[in-house]
This record gives structure tokens, sequence and C-alpha cells, in this order.
């Protein structure tokens, strides 16, 4: 919009600008011109009381017309503006009064009293200041109103020097109250286009902040604000809502009750020192009891003085259960649902130097299934997986907590056992292979025996390598000795 304001009218120079001030204003100018109206209407009578001096005289016939002229026009005009809808009419409803207006005073002025002059400079006032027309159409009724008037008024009397003083001022009293109008004009039109802007500048801020309010619900991932002065919520979208199934506007939600302490720590403090946080894979707890994995990002950002932490989530939970599950895959025999030979070794290694590092004994057994190949050959594999699964069962069962038992081959499995010495591991050793031989199993293979190979890790082993292979000796001395027994490589190693 343009806004420039004429110094000459106090009014915009955009035509359009005029317009649209015309337009939105033109009720109020109906209102105020009304009021003008029924004012005329209200103090015209007044006057008779002065006019009565005239009663039984010439004139007083033109005075009784000229006050119900004035009236009549008033009224006349007060009904009319309430039908108008254009600023044209408007003015045109104006225009016809003053001219009425005009031509009332006039007649009067014939009798050339003190007050004529008076009323000169009242309507005169009047058409600049209280009817809210156009600077064009006010200073027309003024300087016309004023001229014809006066002229009517010095013209019915003899000329003489004070005509002179009287012509000066009305023609001062014009200029004065152009200037006055210019005044008022030009600051409503100034103070109305700086309400406008402010409210344009408004409503543009509003528009953004919903646009960055559309862009915020928009995205897929729970997006979170919070104060980086306290951790409060200030703000969460909808997939943040939904994912933790909370109402941020409730106040009620924390989001650092959501982290172990350690993590939570971990986050603030990067966010301290770099103000951002990112890859942090961290576990966190619903407020409904559900522990998640994600995978967040944050930073801070300072708006309208405040800093904020915007912090964006990926739910990993899929992921990490099931790396977990592939973790697990990797070290666990899939028949038996022991571990295998990998896990046995890695947790060998642990067991060693723990057992080193406390001085502790630390003994291993290999077990073999006797005469397995025939179980197999006789009632096929699958009875064979069957003594096999069966086999694991009973060692899960059977073993104490610390132990470990894996499946390091076929029908091999090897047994840790922390805190044992090699003659308590062949009692162990002894009492499983005991245990195994009255197992039940289904039918067909009703029963199965294991040879088992006992030794110890020896000092300075850093390896579970060296006392396996003893156990295999000891094993396969088992083997040859008949089967279904247990031997320590100790009793066999003076024979070797
Ligand atoms: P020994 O008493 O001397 O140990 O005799 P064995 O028959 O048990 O020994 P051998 O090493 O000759 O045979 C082992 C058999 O174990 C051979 C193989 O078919 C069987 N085997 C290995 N892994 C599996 C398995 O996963 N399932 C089944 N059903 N059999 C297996
Ligand atoms: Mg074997
Ligand atoms: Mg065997």
């Amino acid at each position: 919009m343009q806004s420039s304001v004429s110094s000459l009218s106090g009014e915009f120079i955009a035509q359009t600008s005029e317009a649209e001030y015309r337009v939105e204003h033109l009720q109020e100018f109906v209102r105020q011109a009304r009021i003008c109206f029924f004012a005329a209407m209200l103090v015209n009578p007044l006057f008779l009381f002065s006019d009565w001096r005239f009663y039984g005289q010439a004139n007083f016939f033109y005075v009784i017309t000229s006050r119900a002229a004035v009236e009549i026009a008033s009224l006349l005009c007060w009904i009319a503006l309430a039908r108008v809808r254009s600023f044209y009419r408007f003015e045109l409803v104006c225009a016809v009064w003053a001219g009425l207006v005009i031509a009332a005073a006039t007649a009067l002025e014939s009798s050339h009293t003190d007050l004529g002059l008076l009323i000169i400079f009242i309507l005169s006032a009047i058409f600049y200041l209280a009817l809210p027309v156009s600077f064009r159409l006010a200073l027309a009724c003024g300087v016309v109103g004023s001229v014809v008037m006066l002229v009517e008024y010095i013209s019915s009397a003899p000329w003489t020097p004070t005509s002179y003083g009287q012509m000066a001022g009305v023609a001062m009293i014009n200029a004065a109250l152009a200037l006055a109008l210019i005044l008022t004009k030009r600051l409503r039109r100034l103070n109305w286009a700086a309400t406008r802007a402010e409210r344009a500048a408004n409503e543009r801020l509003a528009k953004s902040r919903d646009m960055w309010q559309q862009f915020l619900q928009a995205v897929p991932a729970p997006l979170l604000i919070t104060a980086k002065e306290d951790g409060r919520l200030i703000r969460v979208n909808d997939a943040a809502a939904d994912y933790f199934g909370v109402d941020a506007s409730a106040g009620v939600f924390k989001v650092e009750d959501c982290f172990d302490r350690k993590d939570w720590a971990r986050l603030t403090a990067s966010l301290r020192s770099s103000g951002r946080a990112s890859g942090f894979e961290v576990r966190i707890h619903l407020p409904n009891g559900d522990e998640k994995d994600v995978l967040l990002a944050a930073t801070t950002v300072a708006t309208d003085g405040v800093e904020v932490v915007v912090t964006i989530l990926v739910d990993i939970t899929i992921r990490k259960e099931l790396e977990a599950l592939m973790k697990r895959m990797a070290h666990t025999d899939p028949l038996t649902g022991m571990p295998n030979r990998a896990r046995f070794f890695s947790l060998a290694v642990d067991e060693i130097k723990r057992a080193q590092r406390y001085d502790r004994p630390l003994s291993v057994c290999m077990i073999d299934i006797d005469f397995f190949k025939r179980i197999n050959d006789t009632y096929g594999h699958k009875f064979g997986d069957r003594a096999l699964k069966a086999f694991a069962g009973l060692c899960r069962k059977w073993i104490r907590e610390q132990d470990t038992v894996a499946r390091i081959g076929g029908e091999e499995f090897g047994l840790l056992l922390p805190e044992t010495d090699e003659d308590s591991a062949l009692a162990l050793a002894d009492r499983l292979r005991a245990a195994v031989e009255e197992l039940q199993l289904d039918q067909p293979v009703k029963s199965i025996t294991v040879s088992i190979g006992v030794s110890a890790i020896l000092p300075g082993e850093e390896s579970v390598d060296a006392a396996l292979s003893r156990a295999d000796e000891a094993l396969y001395s088992a083997k040859r000795e008949g089967r279904n027994r247990a031997v320590l490589y100790r009793d066999i190693e003076a024979v070797l």
C-alpha cells in the first residue's frame, strides 16, 4: 500500500490508498455526519428566540422559511444517510445539505445583524471540521459558503471600513480551518497506515509461525523442543506425542525422566560443550513403562533470546533386537541351543584371565557321546539329533551356574569349570557321566553313554587349547578303556 500523505490536502497521494481508507471508514463518516445533521435539527430552532425580534417585520417570513429549510434539509439528509453505501453517495448527501444550509444562512444574512457574522464563522468551522468529507468538498463548502454569506452580509448594508476587516477575518478563518483540517486528516491517515502495516506484519508473522508449526508437525520422527536451561518441555510434534504418549501442554512430562542418569549426563555434557549431540544410541524409558532404543540427535538453537534444544529421535529398538539376535545366533549352536565352539573359546579366555588374576583353579572336560555313529546308522539322523538335544537338556539342568557347557564338535562337548581343581572336576565329570547313563531317551534310542576327559588349566596358559588337547587325550584313553567313563589327564600322564 502507498502510504504517502499529501501536505496540501492531508489525504493519501495514491488514489487506491485513499479509496481504501474511505471504504474502511465509511460507516464512521456516516455516523459522524448523521450526528452533525441531528445536532443541526436540535440547535437550529434555538435561534428562533433571537429571530423573534423580527416578528412583525417584513423579513420575519424569510427568517422562519430559512430556519424551516435548514430543519427539513437536515432531517431528509439524516434519513438519506441511512441508505448510503458508497463514499460518493455520502459526499453527495453532505454536499446537498451544505448547499441548502448555505442558501438558508445566506438568506438570513440580509438582515445584517451581529449574529450573521458569527454564523459565517460557525458554518465554516462545521464544514471544515465537523463534516467528514474529502478535503476538496470541505474546502469548497467552507470557501464558497463563507464568501457567499459574506457578500450577502456586506451588500445588505452601506459599505464601511469595517467591511475590509470582516473580509480579512473570513479569509483568515478559512485559512486556519483548512490548515487544521489538513493536519487532522494527515495525522489520522498516518496513524491508520501505521496500524495497517503493523497488522500486516503480525499476520505475516502468524503465517510464518503457522508454517513452521506445520513443518514441525510434518516431521515423521519424534521431535522435541526443550528449554536448555532446565530441560522443560516447550513443544512436541505429533509423532513425539504418539511415541511418548504424552500431552506436552500438560506440563507433567519431563524428558530427563526417560533417560538413565548416566546417559542424560552424557547428553547434556555434549550439548554444553559443543551445542550439539549426534549419533547418540541410548535406551529410554517411556512413561507407560516401555523400554525403547533410540538414535538421537540434538542441537541448541537460540530463539527470542532463549536457548532451546531441538531433539529428534529415531526408534532403533527393532534394529537392536535384531543385532542381539544375530549376536546370539553367532554364538549359539542352532540344534542344541548351547554356546558354540567360538563362544566356548572366548568365554574360556575370560575365565582363564579371571582364574589367573585371583589364583583360582579352573578345569576343562571334553565329552564325547559313545558309538554315536551307530545310533545314526541304526535309527537315522533324526533320532541322532534328538539324542543330542536330550543330552544338551540334561547338561543345562545339571551343570552349576558358573559352569559353561558348549557344543564344540559333532557329538563332542566342552565343559568349563571355574573354581574347580582337576580332582573335583573328575568327580563332577563322573557324576555327569552317571546321570547321562541313567537318562531315559525317547524310543527308539533308549539311552546313551558318554566318555569324558578331564584336565586342569595350568598356570601360565593363556588359552584353553593346550588344556583341551590334554582333556582330549584323556578322553581317548577313556574310549580305549571301554567308554562310559571319565578319565583325568594327570592319571594317564605317567603312562604316556
Ligand atoms: P566313539 O564312541 O568312538 O566316539 O564312536 P562314534 O561313533 O561316536 O564316533 P565317530 O566320530 O566315528 O562318529 C561321530 C558321529 O557323529 C559321526 C556323525 O555322523 C555324527 N554326527 C556329528 N554331528 C551330528 C549331528 O549334528 N547330528 C547327528 N545326528 N549326527 C551327528
Ligand atoms: Mg567324536
Ligand atoms: Mg563319539
